[in-house]
Order: structure tokens, then C-alpha cells, then sequence
């Protein structure tokens, strides 16, 4: 065989993992000749290296383009390859997960895939397929910018789950594409952990702008002065934040926003720094904003008339029976809350905004016909990894939610079907136990008595049943599930109350997935975060509906509502979120799926130090193992007879160009007689089993010559 030789690979090993080899594999794939990627099947594995390695670009490009997976060394570009072929041969619909912990290299990854596909279409420079193209490799320069964060884990963090859909016509070429995002981290504006910093586009604003630009928006430089950005002031993202807004000024100029657009966001953007320095003092006549000129700004900056934005803070509108609206003085605590919701409701606006007019730009344009106008599409998705912290809020539970959703699918996918596909095909096979984690997911989103639908409960009635109710609602149900527990917690400084907590065992682990303390503050803090925006004529701030600037009136359809109706259960995020992932899962189900597994070798982002335990962690709970001892006692690939020799019948003189052999099985097995091949597969009822890819690998050299 034929074998690329160069300091970046080493030889092509087809290696499938086994649980005794694997840390040491992984050692010497990362120390020794710097390879991060190995496959399990046609599962990519890759080690995040913490530094640059010469494995991307267009010459690396060039080595896998049209080559079949296993011909080359094990990389990102060969599954990309992959997905687009079985895109254009087949007319599949395919999908690529990527899928590891935070800083394990997921976006990265999705980044070089992105590239590959850009790079091997478009052969004969269509100027809108190009337009497609740089649409899609610019979004992600700007939702990085109002989506990512510098955290503790990572420099670069996504604080988003991404799905990107790329169409493709007949030509194999992208046609358009479309975003959807899942829930944007939005507590971050008002707080970070110790050591992060809010969303980048807050410094990159601060510390890009000209100084004309940030007078205009009544900023100063430095983030020190305003209360969200004020912790991760000294901290820096992985790039310079002035050179990232030129980038991301650049890209958005590209992706076709306008310049009032762009003024508009970054309003927005001043807006909520300065709302988040508004503070309040008690008077003898009331509760009062103490520094009414920040009012002014963001009232001016909002387009929003200024008694609104003030009367939004110091109070809200509520329904009192019946139809009847009054208005009701806030406390300062209230008012503090108010405050705050506004801010993150702007924030998730503007980046929800975002994704929808990068989306309008990508529309699919110029369908073809012949297809009944629809495309093929490569679905990309790079979602956040299971998340664990000291202190676990919603977001971290709807986080890991998500991935026992996708671990769900995987297991089906991957293991399950792969096991039932012996059995219906009457290969011999030796099933093999593996983890099964519906009982988890049952636990979060059966109806009715799941947590999200008691959660749903009490969101339902906030100000009635508290937090307190809730957990007691939990225990009652779910005391005796094997994944839950609750305990008893003692009084803190900050909470002076005796608290609750409960804890969900993942399948990454025994988590207390959320802790939940009983304090004194305003609104039970974990019933209300599941609360979606807060209602938007109690706020007037936060509607955009009150603006007379139309950018930021778009960041609102849904427009001005009837209290009353609104009053009427709106769908909370628990609930909004889970639809969300079901139809996520429905979506990637329907598609022929490649996994891009990542590995995040330490928790010091260092280039020389592969944490072994940690990787036997991550290795364990991506069900690698599992996966591993399905391919070793299984095949490589698969095919229908007729498929297979489509491919292949012109290798053999029996089956070119037609076979008289009786079935296609028979000539499949006359054409692997003659390679020399027949031991190395199994003959199912209707497909052939190859155990090893290297097999394919002749194969696929026997027609290259021809
Ligand atoms: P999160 O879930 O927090 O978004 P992630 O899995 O998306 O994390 P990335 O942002 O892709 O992680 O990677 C984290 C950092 O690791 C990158 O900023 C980069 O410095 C480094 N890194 C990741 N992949 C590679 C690679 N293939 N080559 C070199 N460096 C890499
Ligand atoms: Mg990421």
C-alpha cells in the first residue's frame, strides 16, 4: 500500500483501541509524534494538543480530498471528506457531533471542518456558492465574539450549543445554511466565576472602539468601571480584544449587516454596561435610581423613552383580577432584579438577533429543481460538554441534559443499532453490555413527573410555590430513583436559612448536578431562572416594542402582548429547552451520523502533560470503551450487496459488466475470491461485513488504477 510519509504522521495505523492499550496510545499519539486524531470504527478521537500542530491547510486539504476514510492517517478532513461524499454519492443527509468537555477542542474541531468543506467545493468559482461560503466561515468569527467567554476551562469558551446546517446542491456545492443556537449562558452578564470574564464583544467593545465612537456611547476604556465587566477587567481572551473587533467588524460587514446594524449592537451593548451601574437608594419619598444619568443613557442608547425605562425599574404593571392593570412600586431588591432581568433579556435578544440575520443571509438560495427543491445538507453540531461545578445553576442542568440526550443517541446509534444489525443480518455475534442511560433521561423530562415538568409546576405559580415546594414535590416523587438524591444543607453566611439541595447521578459521573440553597432573595432563584424573559410590560426596558429604533424592535416579533394573556403560562425554559433537544435528537436521528469525539488532555492547558485520569474519565463516560468493544468484535463496514458492487464490479472480470452469478451476494463473493479478501468478511442476508478497513483500502486501489 501506498503510504504518505511525513514528520507530522508516521505511519497510517488503522488501530482500534482497547481499554488496556488506550492512556498509553493516547500518551504516545500526543508526546511522541504529535497525532491527535485516532478512529474507533469510523468514530474520530481527537486530543486536544495545546498547540500548533502543521496537520491543516491546504496541502494537508489536498491529501484527503476524495480519498476514502481509511487511506489516509485518521483526521478531522478525512470525516469531512466522508460526510460530504455519502452527501453527494448517495444523496444522504449526513450530520457531524462533535461532542467532549469544555476546552477538549469541539469548535476548533467544527472550525477545520468548516475550512475542509470550504475548500474542496466549489471547483468552478459560482460567485453566490462563494458568497455561501464566506457567510458561512465568517459567522463564526462573530457569534464566537457574542457567544464565547473566557472561563476558567477555557480561554475560548462557546457559552452556546451550536447547530449548523449546510445545504448542498446537486454539485455537491453549499447552497446556504442555517444556524440554530441553544441556550446562550446568560447569566453571565451579570456574573462570572472567579477568574472569567463576561462575553468577549463587551471588552472587545471597550477596548476597539475609537475614542470618538466610545464618547458617543458615554463608555470609558477600561472595564474596570463597569460592574459586568469589572471582574474579568485584567483577564485576557486567547487574542487581543482591539484586534477581535476590527475581525468582527470585518466579518459582520462581510456577512452583510449594515452600518445602523452595527451601531445598533453595539448600543446595545453600552446599554447594558450601563444599566448594570445603576444602583438604587431608599428615600423618604421612595425608592430613587442614585445616578439618574445613567438612566439617560440607556434611555437614549435604547431609543426608549426615559420615563419608561425609569418607571421600569422602580416598578412593574401587573394584572389584578380580572383585566384590570396596576402599577406597583418595586423594593430595592426588586428593583435590583428588574434590572438585571433586563440586562440578560437584551443580551440573549441581541444574540438570538444575530443568529437570525446571519441565518436570513445563508437562506438557501437557488434550489434545484431536480431535486423537488430539496438540498442535501451536512449538519455540523458542537454543544457544550457535560458541566460540573461547585455551585450548579438551571444552566448546568439543562447543559448536562443535553448531553445525556445525546449520549442517548449514540448509543443507539452507534451501539445498540450496531448490535441489532448482526442479529437481523444473521451475523454470529456475542452481545455486549453496555451502559444504558435512558433511566436518566426519564428522570429529567418524563411528563408530569420528570423534574422539568415539576419544575414547570411550579414556574407556573412563582411567588406562590417557592424553591421549597419544589424540592419537596422532587423528594416526593423521585426519593427512591436510582439517580437522585436530596439533602438537608446547613445554614450559610449568605443564606442565614436552612436549604435543600438535590443531586442527579449522570453518566459522567456522580454529580450534584444543581445545588439549589434557600436564601432570602427576591424570587426563589432556581424556579424563576427556568422563567423565561421576564413579562414584557412589567419590563418596559426589556421590550424592544417601546423603541422607536426599528433594529432593536426587530429583536422583538413577538411585540407588545396583553398582560392578561401573558399572565397565562407562558412556555417556561425547562420546557422550551427540552423541545429544543427532542427535536435536536429527531433531526440528527434522521441523518447518517459521523461522531467526532474530544479529549481535553489536563486541566492546565498545557502542551506537555496528558492527565491519565482524567483521560480515563472522559475515554469512560464518552462510551468509548463500549464503542471499542463493539468494533473489535465486529466489522469495519458495511454494504448492500448491490451498492457494493456498483462500486467495485469493475475490479473483477466475473461481475464487469454484468454478473450471471444468480444473486448479487454470489458475485459479491466471486469478486472478494478473486482479491484474495473472502476471510476478512461475513456474508449477511442482505450486506456484506468487512472487518478490516484495510480491505476497503485495496478495494478502493484496484478501481483507482483502472
Ligand atoms: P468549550 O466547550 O468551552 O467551547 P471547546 O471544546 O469548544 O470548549 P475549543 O475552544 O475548541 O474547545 O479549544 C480550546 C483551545 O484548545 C483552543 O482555543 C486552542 O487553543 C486549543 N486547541 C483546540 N484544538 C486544537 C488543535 N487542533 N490544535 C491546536 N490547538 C487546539
Ligand atoms: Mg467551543
Amino acid at each position: 500500500m501506498e503510504e504518505e510519509e511525513g514528520p507530522e504522521f508516521g505511519k497510517p495505523d488503522f488501530v482500534l483501541l482497547d481499554q488496556a492499550a488506550l492512556p498509553f496510545l493516547l500518551l504516545w499519539l500526543l508526546f511522541e509524534k504529535g497525532r491527535i486524531y485516532t478512529y474507533i470504527g469510523e468514530v474520530v478521537v481527537s486530543v486536544n494538543p495545546y498547540r500548533k500542530l502543521p496537520l491543516y491547510g491546504p496541502e494537508m486539504i489536498a491529501k484527503y480530498q476524495g480519498r476514502e476514510l481509511y487511506e489516509r492517517p485518521p483526521h478531522l478532513y478525512a470525516v469531512a471528506d466522508a460526510a460530504h461524499k455519502a452527501m453527494k454519492r448517495r444523496a444522504k443527509d449526513t450530520c457531524i457531533v462533535i461532542s467532549g468537555e469544555s476546552g477538549a477542542g469541539k469548535t476548533e474541531a467544527s472550525k477545520h471542518i468548516m475550512q475542509y468543506i470550504a475548500a474542496i467545493t466549489n471547483p468552478s468559482q459560482r460567485a453566490e456558492v462563494e458568497r455561501v461560503k464566506d457567510v458561512l466561515l465568517k459567522s463564526t468569527c462573530v457569534l464566537e465574539a457574542f457567544g464565547n467567554a473566557h472561563t476558567n476551562r477555557n480561554h475560548n469558551s462557546s457559552r452556546f450549543g451550536k447547530y449548523m446546517d449546510i445545504n448542498f446542491d446537486f454539485k455537491g456545492d453549499p447552497t446556504g445554511g442555517h444556524i440554530h443556537s441553544y441556550l446562550l449562558e446568560k447569566s453571565r452578564v451579570l456574573k462570572q466565576h472567579s477568574g472569567e470574564r463576561n462575553f468577549h464583544s463587551f471588552y472587545q467593545l471597550l477596548r476597539g472602539a475609537k475614542d470618538g465612537q466610545l464618547q458617543d456611547l458615554n463608555l470609558q476604556r477600561d472595564p474596570a468601571l463597569y460592574t459586568f465587566t469589572q471582574q474579568g477587567a485584567g483577564l485576557s481572551s486567547s487574542d487581543s480584544d482591539e484586534a477581535n473587533y476590527q475581525a468582527v467588524i470585518q466579518a459582520m460587514k462581510v456577512i452583510g449587516f449594515s452600518s445602523d446594524e452595527m451601531d445598533c449592537v453595539h448600543r446595545i451593548l453600552a446599554a447594558i454596561l450601563h444599566l448594570g451601574n445603576i444602583q438604587f437608594v431608599e428615600t423618604e419619598s421612595g425608592l430613587e435610581v442614585a445616578e439618574e444619568r445613567l438612566v439617560d443613557h440607556v434611555a437614549r442608547l435604547t431609543a426608549t423613552p426615559r420615563d419608561l425605562v425609569m418607571r421600569s425599574l422602580l416598578s412593574r404593571t401587573v394584572a389584578s383580577g380580572g383585566r384590570e392593570l396596576i402599577e406597583k412600586d418595586h423594593s430595592a431588591p426588586e428593583a435590583r432584579y428588574a434590572r438585571d432581568a433586563c440586562a440578560k433579556a437584551i443580551y440573549e435578544r441581541l444574540f438570538g438577533w444575530i443568529v437570525g440575520r446571519i441565518n436570513e443571509v445563508m437562506e438557501a438560495r437557488g434550489r434545484d429543481p431536480r431535486r423537488d427543491g430539496k438540498d442535501t445538507v451536512i449538519g455540523v453540531l458542537d454543544i457544550y460538554g457535560f458541566e460540573i461545578f461547585p455551585d450548579n445553576s438551571f444552566e448546568q442542568f439543562c447543559i448536562n441534559y443535553c448531553n445525556e440526550k445525546l449520549q442517548q443517541l449514540f448509543i443507539q446509534l452507534i451501539l445498540k443499532q450496531e448490535q441489532e444489525e448482526y442479529q437481523r443480518e444473521g451475523i454470529t455475534w456475542q452481545n455486549i453490555e453496555y451502559f444504558n442511560n435512558s433511566a436518566i433521561v426519564e428522570l429529567v423530562e418524563r411528563p408530569h413527573r420528570g423534574v422539568l415538568a415539576i419544575l414547570d409546576e411550579a414556574c407556573a405559580s412563582v411567588g406562590t410555590v417557592t424553591d421549597r415546594l419544589f424540592l419537596q414535590s422532587l423528594d416526593t416523587h423521585h426519593r427512591h430513583h436510582p439517580h437522585y438524591t436530596s439533602r438537608q444543607l446547613c445554614p450559610t453566611d449568605k443564606t442565614m436559612e436552612f436549604g435543600r439541595d438535590f443531586r442527579i447521578k449522570h453518566y459522567a459521573g456522580d454529580v450534584t448536578a444543581v445545588v439549589l440553597y434557600l436564601s432570602n432573595a427576591v424570587t426563589p432563584q432556581y424556579t424563576s431562572s427556568c422563567c423565561r424573559d421576564p413579562k414584557p410590560k412589567s419590563y418596559f426596558v426589556c421590550s424592544g416594542t417601546y423603541s422607536t429604533d426599528l433594529t432593536l424592535r426587530s429583536m422583538w416579533p413577538d411585540g407588545q402582548q396583553d398582560i392578561t394573556e401573558v399572565t397565562k403560562r407562558p412556555l417556561t425554559a425547562g420546557t422550551l429547552f427540552k423541545n429544543s433537544m427532542v427535536a435536536l435528537v429527531e433531526n440528527l436521528a434522521a441523518k447518517e451520523p459521523y461522531y467526532v469525539r474530544c479529549i481535553k488532555p489536563n486541566e492546565e492547558k498545557s502542551p506537555g502533560h496528558l492527565d491519565e485520569e482524567r483521560c480515563r474519565h472522559q475515554v469512560a463516560y464518552l462510551g468509548l470503551l463500549e464503542n471499542v468493544r463493539v468494533r473489535r468484535a465486529g466489522f469495519a463496514s458495511r454494504q448492500p450487496y448491490p451498492r457494493f458492487l456498483l462500486r467495485y464490479k469493475m475490479t473483477c472480470e466475473y461481475t464487469w459488466p454484468n454478473h450471471l452469478l444468480g444473486s448479487d451476494k454470489s458475485a459479491v463473493g466471486a469478486l472478494l475470491e478473486q482479491h484474495g479478501l473472502k476471510d476478512d468478511v461475513a456474508f449477511g442476508h442482505n450486506k456484506l461485513f468487512i472487518r478490516s478497513p484495510r480491505t476497503l483500502v485495496t478495494l478502493e486501489q484496484s478501481r483507482a488504477r483502472l
